[in-house]
């Protein structure tokens, strides 16, 4: 074909980003009310640090890192830089029985900011991917140590692990289940945490609730240990509205699984990456699990990526096949794509250049104070925070729960120029890193103003 014919002006692309669409029909929008959206369209047309551009040409503030993704802020020089070099210099390359370099650069990147002992990784393109990838290494690392019958795994109610057939199994929002058939066999869920009675409005980790890990003990005696492979728990669970693990909950779930042989996995897709003020959830809360799935802040979310931590003594058993032999039947073709590799290299720089990490402890306090500032607003019947993470939580309107938290939702945006998360009747706050201190106040202002318009 004529390069004439293919090659179009710079920019081409770019520039259908600014504007509305000629249509909406075709495309069938994720996790998204359509018909709703498309008679009243939300459409972010460019980005730049703390601030999105919507088609109408007004700055909105991203109070959620686009979707906890973007910890950087958004259109990072260096991380636009690296896509644009990687994509000229090696577009794609195979990775199955084929290498390329960056895929083992970023790996040994990734292993040193990583939990200790966690020092192999495994690529994905999602956190979807990287959760059901982790499943899969779970079985397979027993059935290579002769304990094929662990089989089963433990979630948790209110959890999201993605939209996969495992993740969709082992989470527990019902919405996500209901409509997809008898899912997969031998999962069991523990109870969640969240205890507005006795929790509500407590600054950081819940006080009252490590007995609920107690939990696990009962579903191991139902089960019998010995056919669980696996435990799935998010440090900090997002989707459900922001569910914080009781103090010492997380470490009395590792004790259990240790005493029993079964395998920890942290789903760090939202927490990884300096969210909570250190990389990962697992050293903020000083628990190593023994696999941990990671995605959104890898990139930055600039191109898509996913991860897989894993722990060096299951890395090894798989180590011990005959020579030529494939170690694990699992993967996929843009696992460490040359593009997301480059993109995770210069969001790891840019991560450690800025501290941002760091500056998601140094910013906590204030974060927690504006967060917790809304107590007494109308409706308004808990308030969450942790590191650079918040949740205020709505009474449900009678009879149409999610509907008032849809509305500041989408009241924040039309008329506070402010972007949020809102599942239920929860508004989920994740804001990048990089945030200002001003910047915060007006997050809590906008959303104080807009809970007592919908009153
Ligand atoms: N796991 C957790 C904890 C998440 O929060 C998400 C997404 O929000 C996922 C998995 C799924 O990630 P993805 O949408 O990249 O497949």
């Amino acid at each position: 074909m004529g390069s004439d014919s293919t090659h179009r002006a710079e920019g081409e692309y770019a520039r259908q980003s600014l504007q509305a669409p000629a249509s909406m029909e075709a495309f069938w929008m994720p996790f998204t009310a359509n018909r709703q959206f498309k008679a009243r369209p939300r459409l972010l047309a460019s980005a730049q640090g703390m601030y999105y551009r919507d088609v109408e040409g007004r700055q909105i503030l991203d109070g959620a890192a686009g979707l906890w993704c973007c910890n950087a802020g958004h259109a990072r020089e260096r991380i636009v830089g690296a896509i644009q070099q990687q994509a000229a210099t090696l577009d794609f390359a195979p990775t199955f029985q084929m290498g390329s370099p960056l895929p083992f650069v970023l790996a040994e990147r990734l292993a040193e900011i990583a939990p200790p002992g966690l020092q192999h990784v495994f690529f994905t393109n999602s956190g979807s991917e990287a959760v059901d990838s982790a499943m899969k290494i779970a079985l397979a690392y027993h059935r290579a140590r002769g304990e094929g019958q662990r089989t089963k795994f433990i979630g948790r109610e209110k959890a999201y692990h993605g939209v996969g057939f495992g993740g969709m199994s082992i989470g527990g929002l019902p919405n996500n289940r209901k409509w997809f058939g008898p899912l997969l066999a031998g999962v069991d869920h523990l109870r969640h945490t969240l205890d507005l009675q006795r929790n509500a409005f407590t600054p950081g980790l819940p006080k009252h609730g490590v007995e609920l890990a107690e939990d696990l003990e009962r579903l191991i005696a139902l089960h019998d240990a010995s056919t669980i492979a696996a435990v799935f728990v998010e440090p900090i669970s997002g989707s459900a509205g922001v569910v914080l693990p009781p103090e010492g909950y997380l470490q009395r779930l590792r004790e259990i699984c240790d005493r029993h042989g079964i395998l920890l996995v942290f789903d760090e897709v939202i927490t990884g990456f300096g969210r909570v003020g250190k990389a990962f959830a697992a050293q903020r809360f000083g628990v190593t699990p023994d696999l941990m799935t990671t995605a959104k802040g890898l990139t930055n979310g600039s191109v898509p990526m996913g991860a897989v931590f894993v722990a060096d003594a299951v890395h090894e058993t798989f180590m011990h096949g005959p020579p030529g032999a494939i170690e694990f039947f699992h993967g996929y073709t843009y696992s460490g794509h040359p593009l997301a590799c480059a993109a995770a290299l210069a969001t790891l720089d840019t991560y450690a250049e800025e501290q941002l990490f760091e500056r998601a402890i140094e910013l906590a306090g204030h974060w927690e104070r504006a967060i917790q500032s809304l107590k007494g607003a109308p409706n308004v019947i808990d308030l969450r925070n942790f590191g650079l993470i918040g949740a205020i939580e709505l009474a449900p309107r009678e009879g149409a729960p999610g509907a008032r938290g849809y509305e500041v939702f989408e009241r924040a945006f039309h008329e506070g120029d402010l972007l949020v998360r809102v599942t239920g009747d929860t508004i989920a706050l994740s804001p990048p890193l990089i945030i200002e201190p001003a910047q915060i106040e007006r997050i809590v202002n906008v959303l104080g103003e807009t809970i007592r318009k919908v009153e």
